[in-house]
């Protein structure tokens, strides 16, 4: 058989009908109402920072949760056919079965694959390929007045799906392209104490795919654990492993990349390589870092998900926190990281620092035109991702100095958590005119907030 047929197109096209049905309600109600503001429910967690105040709580729900199988897996055209609410886990344990991989998976199990186009994804193919959304090859969406869009990377409502974050319509089906995968990744760490030999080696390495029989590697991150500490983490997909280390019990991952030059992983187990701890969010109680309760409780403490719901559940208890932690991407033009980190040392001084280089193919269209042309030629940008500081000094909301700092170095900060943008500047960074064009186009009745509005 060519394909592996799943559930059916016909059985998608019914769960499509059931939510244009919510749709026509929701636009009834708002009718009625004069104001209605729309969340998503999915299976798995939003990969948000709960907060006590999030709208979101008490937004009225589209029911999502039945976008969640997938449709087809083509091994000879190598794509895949899945609903939006598909997890990375699930669609990595179906892909490898035929010996394939998407082109960018999130390290996170449970992200799914339509809440990483419509909001962000990078990961450590990232320097080669983009966000998962560069490998898309079809989006279908349901607009705010329930009709049902295909949409290809030719239109221009396609190009703005990406970064809209549930804005312009919601994300019923993708299609995108798989890349041969080897059962096992060969991860080497390269450790440097100081950042110009360690920026040096990082960027020749994000440089060197293009001719893939020299130092071209499946997989380069790093890790900066403190000032004087750079970790790069290169990986290679081999056939056959001496032996296999596993961090998803009582080992911890981010720190076995302080001790280790060299390290064996199932291709699975690398990609979720940071979800037991969240990365290191698990750090902020040092409790979940302990051998003996990570064994005994690990399954319910541990991992992405158990993290996120945990720290939702006791969300009210966060109140006493004048502002959460920080958990946050920002993306620095290559050449302006060496200002960023200087910057970053000095007045954050917060490690980790996890680095992920990050090639957009070309600069994307929700980016406004003015900062575009700050941005110049340049379109590898290193992400910086900030998770986990705290932010709780009444004189500094260190989130608008981020913001501040970012927008100096004409980089673009994610909303993935708090935002604090004046409206002026935050349209001098997105495509106003061209956002609200397609806007016009996808969401007449503004069913769905707007972008700005749905961040502050
Ligand atoms: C602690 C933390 C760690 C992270 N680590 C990583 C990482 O390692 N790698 C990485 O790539 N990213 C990481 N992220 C970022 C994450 O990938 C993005 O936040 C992503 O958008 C989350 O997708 P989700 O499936 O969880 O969707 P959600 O968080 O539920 O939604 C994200 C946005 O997309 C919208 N949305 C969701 N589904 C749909 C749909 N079907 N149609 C339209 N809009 C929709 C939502 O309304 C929301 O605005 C991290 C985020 C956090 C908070």
């Amino acid at each position: 058989m060519l394909s592996n047929m799943l559930p059916n197109t016909e059985i998608h096209a019914n769960k499509v009908a059931l939510i244009i049905k919510q749709i026509h309600e929701k636009i009834e109600q708002k009718k009625n109402n004069g104001h209605l503001a729309i969340s998503f429910s999915k299976n798995s967690v939003a990969h948000v920072v709960p907060n006590p105040k999030d709208a979101r709580f008490h937004k009225s729900k589209v029911d999502l949760k039945s976008l969640n199988q997938i449709i087809e897996i083509n091994p000879l055209e190598k794509t895949c056919v899945a609903e939006s609410g598909v997890s990375f886990v699930d669609l990595v344990e179906q892909t490898l079965k035929h010996g394939l991989i998407p082109m960018t998976v999130p390290e996170l199990k449970t992200i799914t694959i339509g809440g990483a186009v419509s909001g962000c994804s990078i990961e450590s193919m990232s320097y080669k390929y983009g966000g998962f959304h560069d490998s898309c090859l079809e989006y279908e969406i349901i607009t705010g007045d329930g009709r049902v869009l295909t949409l290809t990377p030719s239109d221009d409502i396609f190009q703005m799906i990406h970064g809209s974050y549930g804005t312009l319509g919601i994300l019923s089906k993708l299609k995108f392209k798989l890349i041969p995968a080897k059962p096992y990744v060969k991860m080497k760490y390269e450790s440097y104490n100081n950042f110009n030999d360690f920026f040096k080696v990082l960027y020749e390495h994000s440089n060197n795919f293009s001719d893939g029989s020299k130092n071209s590697f499946d997989f380069i991150d790093a890790i900066i654990h403190s000032k004087n500490h750079f970790v790069i983490c290169t990986g290679t997909m081999v056939d056959v492993a001496p032996y296999l280390s596993c961090y998803n019990k009582t080992k911890i991952y981010y720190k076995s990349t302080l001790k280790r030059d060299e390290d064996f992983l199932t291709l699975s187990d690398y990609f979720f390589r940071y979800d037991t701890e969240c990365h290191w969010l698990t750090k902020s109680i040092p409790l979940l870092e302990n051998e003996i309760v990570r064994f005994l409780f690990g399954k319910y403490l541990l991992g992405s998900t158990n993290l996120i719901k945990n720290a939702r559940r006791f969300r009210h208890f966060l109140k006493l926190k004048k502002r959460q932690d920080m958990v946050v991407d920002v993306f620095i033009p290559a050449y302006n990281f060496e200002n960023f980190y200087n910057w970053y040392k000095k007045d954050f001084n917060f490690f980790p620092l996890w680095i992920v280089p990050y090639r957009m193919p070309s600069i994307y269209p929700w980016i406004s035109k003015e900062h575009k042309a700050r941005i110049g030629e340049e379109n590898l940008f290193i992400d910086c991702a900030i998770y986990g500081k705290k932010n709780n000094n009444p004189d500094v909301d260190y989130v608008t100095v981020l913001e501040n700092k970012v927008f100096d170095l004409n980089g673009v900060k994610t909303l993935i958590s708090k935002n604090s943008y004046h409206i002026d500047r935050f349209w001098q960074i997105y495509n106003k005119d061209h956002y609200q064009q397609i806007k016009s186009k996808t969401d007449p009745y503004s069913l769905f907030e707007n972008l700005y509005t749905k961040f502050h």
